[in-house]
């Protein structure tokens, strides 16, 4: 260990930009196993591991499967990173690694470079998968039952924790297929679909019932949940598009980033099933800074757009999303213009084609990321053939849950146990937190799941 002065940081390899448009694909190739024990070996063991303690919400046990996967001890690197962490081998992948373990790794704040914690994370578990290893689960061995509603990152790390207590444990979801988010809003490109799909499958084995196409409130009551369960989980997301409350934001041609997404991931699923967003030789402007808007305008450039142009009101030091997938996108050809506001739709002939902004400036001093102020008479037109709105999501309407508290916006309410004020009712993930990120749902649904399993085991 504590090579870091000898091997440098190495990130996997990516394909080059002009390939990765050509479809859908991952774009990094995987660490092989060497390559995962000589980046490991660069980890200094740190007495307080940062990376853990300060950087991971699920606080994964880094330091202990680094050095088990530098020493070649393979099996052992895997059951440490599963132990703690649902579904490493999609958190590797997906989690924006600079804003949590990496960004807090002693060695990147000594400029060294970070741990590749991400990578390193990913290779373990999927070169022990490859190796023909799979998670295992006692078969169920208690009549308690547990329903969680939603399927989404929340859903699948509670599910993975009670399946593992034993308790016999139901998910409703209303979609066709499995995942939430990790299914139908981050693109293929970073999260093939085929490792969502393989987590839903060990757990089916592990006796977990999964109805798809079960909408609670509609198909299934709350009443039913109370009656039938004897805890339920509610992971039901954030998914209401914020709008921007400007003039034609409802026109033709104007699109919220998730049913742009969603459609463009359903085709690939089913080609039969094309999506109604055309991006091919337009020209797509793409309102928003963050992870989504990257998303989208690496989405559109796959679809054959002419040019994929992302407009973000703040600067670019203020992007909110993963620095990797901001690289990411501008190799790929997307461009980019800092702070402009938008003000306006156009239309013509009842279609958008355009919009208008206004360009900002950021105050210093007061804190935070400094207010935006609007530069009066500096409105100018962006023309644009398709405009997508990637402004982020708020709480949707959730009055099914029958006195259930919720917070003004619309967020469930829960104590540092996930428990709502109804006895039996946990939730988590982004219905409480609001649009947040993957692994802070799997720590909310392992959290809550803790809490059922010491509840109905009094464990
Ligand atoms: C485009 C996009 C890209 C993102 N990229 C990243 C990323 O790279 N890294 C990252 O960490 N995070 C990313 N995120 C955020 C991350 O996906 C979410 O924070 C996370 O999925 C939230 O998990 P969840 O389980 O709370 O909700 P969701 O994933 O939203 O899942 C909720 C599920 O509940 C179902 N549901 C809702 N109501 C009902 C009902 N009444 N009955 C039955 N089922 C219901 C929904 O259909 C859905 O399947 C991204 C988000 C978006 C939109
Ligand atoms: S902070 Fe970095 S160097 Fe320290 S234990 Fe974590 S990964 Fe290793």
């Amino acid at each position: 260990m504590q090579n870091f002065t000898k091997v440098e940081r190495l990130s996997p390899k990516k394909s080059p930009a002009l390939e990765r448009l050509t479809g859908f694909g991952e774009i990094y190739a995987l660490f092989d196993g060497d390559k995962a024990a000589s980046q490991a070996e660069r980890c200094v063991q740190c007495g307080n591991p940062y990376c853990s303690t300060n950087g991971c919400p699920l606080h994964n046990y880094i330091p202990y499967w680094l050095k088990a996967i530098a020493e070649k001890d393979r099996r052992a690197a895997f059951r440490l990173s599963n132990e703690n962490s649902p579904f490493p081998e999609i958190l590797g992948r997906i989690c924006p690694q600079d804003r949590l373990c990496e960004g807090a790794c002693t060695l990147g704040a000594d400029n060294f470079g970070a741990i590749s914690v991400g990578a390193i994370e990913t290779a373990i578990t999927e070169g022990e998968f490859e190796r023909g290893l799979t998670i295992d689960y006692p078969k169920t061995r208690s009549k308690k039952r547990v329903a969680l509603i939603g399927s989404g990152p929340a859903s699948l790390s509670a599910a993975t924790f009670l399946a593992r207590a034993g308790l016999a444990t139901e998910i409703f979801e209303k979609d066709e297929k499995a995942g939430g988010l990790l299914t139908y809003g981050i693109p293929n490109f970073k999260l093939d679909k085929k490792i969502v799909d393989r987590r839903f499958g060990f757990l089916a084995k592990a006796g977990v019932k999964i109805h798809l196409g079960t909408e609670a409130g509609k198909d299934i009551t709350f009443n039913d949940l109370l009656a039938d369960f004897d805890a339920a989980f509610i992971g039901v997301g954030a998914r209401r598009s914020v709008k921007a409350e400007i003039e034609n934001e409802s026109a033709n041609g104007v699109i919220d980033a998730i049913d742009f997404l969603s459609a463009a991931q359903i085709e690939l699923f089913d080609f039969a099933k094309k999506s109604p967003y055309n991006a091919k030789n337009k020209n797509v402007v793409v309102i928003g800074g963050g992870d989504t808007a990257m998303d989208c305008v690496r989405t559109a450039l796959r679809l054959g757009a002419k040019s994929a142009t992302c407009v973000y009101r703040r600067a670019e030091r203020d992007m909110p999303g993963a620095k990797k997938e901001f690289i990411n996108a501008k190799e790929e050809g997307a461009e980019f213009i800092f702070n402009l506001a938008p003000s306006k739709i156009v239309v013509k002939n009842g279609a958008a084609i355009g919009a208008t902004f206004e360009e900002t400036k950021i105050t210093e001093g007061d804190g935070g990321r400094g207010k935006l102020i609007i530069v009066k008479g500096s409105e100018r037109l962006i023309d644009a053939d398709m405009i997508i709105m990637a402004l982020g999501f708020a709480h949707h309407d959730k009055s099914w849950l029958n006195g259930v508290k919720l917070a003004e916006n619309g967020a469930i309410l829960v104590d540092e146990y996930g428990r709502t004020n109804i006895e039996k009712i946990y939730a988590g993930g982004d219905a409480t937190r609001g649009a947040s990120l993957a692994v802070n749902a799997a720590a909310d649904g392992k959290k809550a799941a803790l809490s059922i399993i010491r509840a109905l085991l009094a464990v």
